[in-house]
């Protein structure tokens, strides 16, 4: 999956959601996040975020924001 960190904090450009074609991008408390069980992992997100903030789960220090895009998109 791919996961937003709190790059996106106050950011809130929506350019990310328009492209996901699984619509799995979801509304949280002051940031936008990805749920992980519905991210196919296409990665067309990435590139469309100005502020750097998505990134894939395999990257080093994205665990705890995988556990806030969790949270947020209502996994739990
Ligand atoms: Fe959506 Fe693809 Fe980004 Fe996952 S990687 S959030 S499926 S655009």
């Amino acid at each position: 999956t791919y996961v937003v960190n709190d790059a996106c904090i106050k950011c809130k450009y929506t350019d990310c959601v328009e492209v996901c074609p699984v619509d799995c991008f979801y509304e949280g408390e002051n940031m936008l996040v990805i749920h992980p069980d519905e991210c196919i992992d296409c990665g067309v997100c990435e590139p469309e975020c100005p502020a750097e903030a998505i990134k894939p789960d395999s990257e080093p220090g994205v665990e705890k924001w995988l556990e806030v895009n969790a949270e947020y998109a209502g996994k739990w």
